[in-house]
């Protein structure tokens, strides 16, 4: 399928799962736009190897997710906003009666205020040329809990409210939003750990996969980054037109359990 002529914000974008859709969705024709809070030469060069491996426009904007007026203007900086993936997300791991308030209001901010923010700028835009969008990358902590992540439960829970609500707002317009559910991705961040859960059980690679880490994904394998950027990439084809307002878990039956 051919995304030529769109153009895609992903929020959150210089690593990981960010990163990993704004490959498939420039692999898919899209130009991009790159997104975090920094603003390094790195950053810059990520869009520039991005555009020139795909031949697509990719460029890198910096604004902090974490405030609402950056969250609108990186959407009035990108110009125009066909597609909308609202990815940025951080954790902090405390029981309730511990977690500090400043990460409870971080994570709302990031994980969930900015989806809001975006949105809201976004939608115009797509409302005016009949064809739009929202994809809200939520987790499989949007539809379970796990003990001591409150406010990330929470948040993620939250953004899947979010998505119905956007998607039925927009409803008939050309437009579409749905939350994806990732399980455990394989991100750089998770690789690095390997090797220390390795030293610690003393076991395996493939033991801290299996048993440590992915305990609770009945598939005991990882989701990638590619699996999710393809994931986004088919809730931008016309096979998807009539999806939305729904979740769809990309985490092997974690959420079947
Ligand atoms: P990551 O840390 O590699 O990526 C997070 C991205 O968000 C980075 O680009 C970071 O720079 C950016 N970011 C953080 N704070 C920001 C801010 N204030 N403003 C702008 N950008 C900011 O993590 P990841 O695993 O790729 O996570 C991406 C998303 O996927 C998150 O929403 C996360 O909750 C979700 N998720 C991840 C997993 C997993 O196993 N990795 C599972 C389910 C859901």
């Amino acid at each position: 399928m051919s995304l030529a002529g769109k153009t895609a914000v992903v929020t959150g974008s210089n690593s990981g799962i960010g990163l990993g859709i704004a490959q498939e969705l420039a692999r898919a024709g899209a130009n991009v736009v790159l997104n975090s809070f920094s603003d390094r030469p790195e950053d810059h060069a990520l869009a520039d190897r991005i555009a020139a491996e795909h031949s697509v426009a990719v460029r890198y904007i910096a604004a902090d997710m974490s405030r609402a007026d950056q969250c609108r203007d990186l959407i009035a900086q990108a110009g125009t906003c066909d597609i909308l993936v609202n990815n940025a997300g951080v954790q902090h791991v405390a029981a309730i009666d511990a977690f500090p308030t400043e990460k409870w209001d971080q994570i709302i901010a990031i994980n969930l205020s900015s989806a809001f923010h975006t949105t809201a700028a976004a939608l115009p835009g797509m409302k005016a040329r009949g064809w739009g969008r929202v994809i809200n990358i939520a987790s499989a902590h949007g539809l379970t809990a796990s003990p001591f992540k409150s406010a990330y439960v929470a948040a993620k829970h939250g953004i899947v409210g979010l998505s119905k609500v956007t998607a039925l707002e927009v409803a008939g317009q050309g437009i579409t939003c749905n939350a994806v559910c990732p399980g455990y991705v394989l991100t750089p961040l998770v690789e690095a750990q390997i090797p220390d859960q390795m030293k610690t059980h003393n076991m395996t690679r493939d033991e801290v996969i299996k048993n440590v880490m992915l305990e609770r994904q009945p598939s005991r394998q990882f989701a990638t980054v590619e699996q999710l950027g393809g994931t986004v990439v088919f809730l931008c084809s016309a096979a998807a037109d009539q999806i939305t307002g729904t979740t769809i878990s990309v985490d092997g039956g974690w959420t079947a359990l």
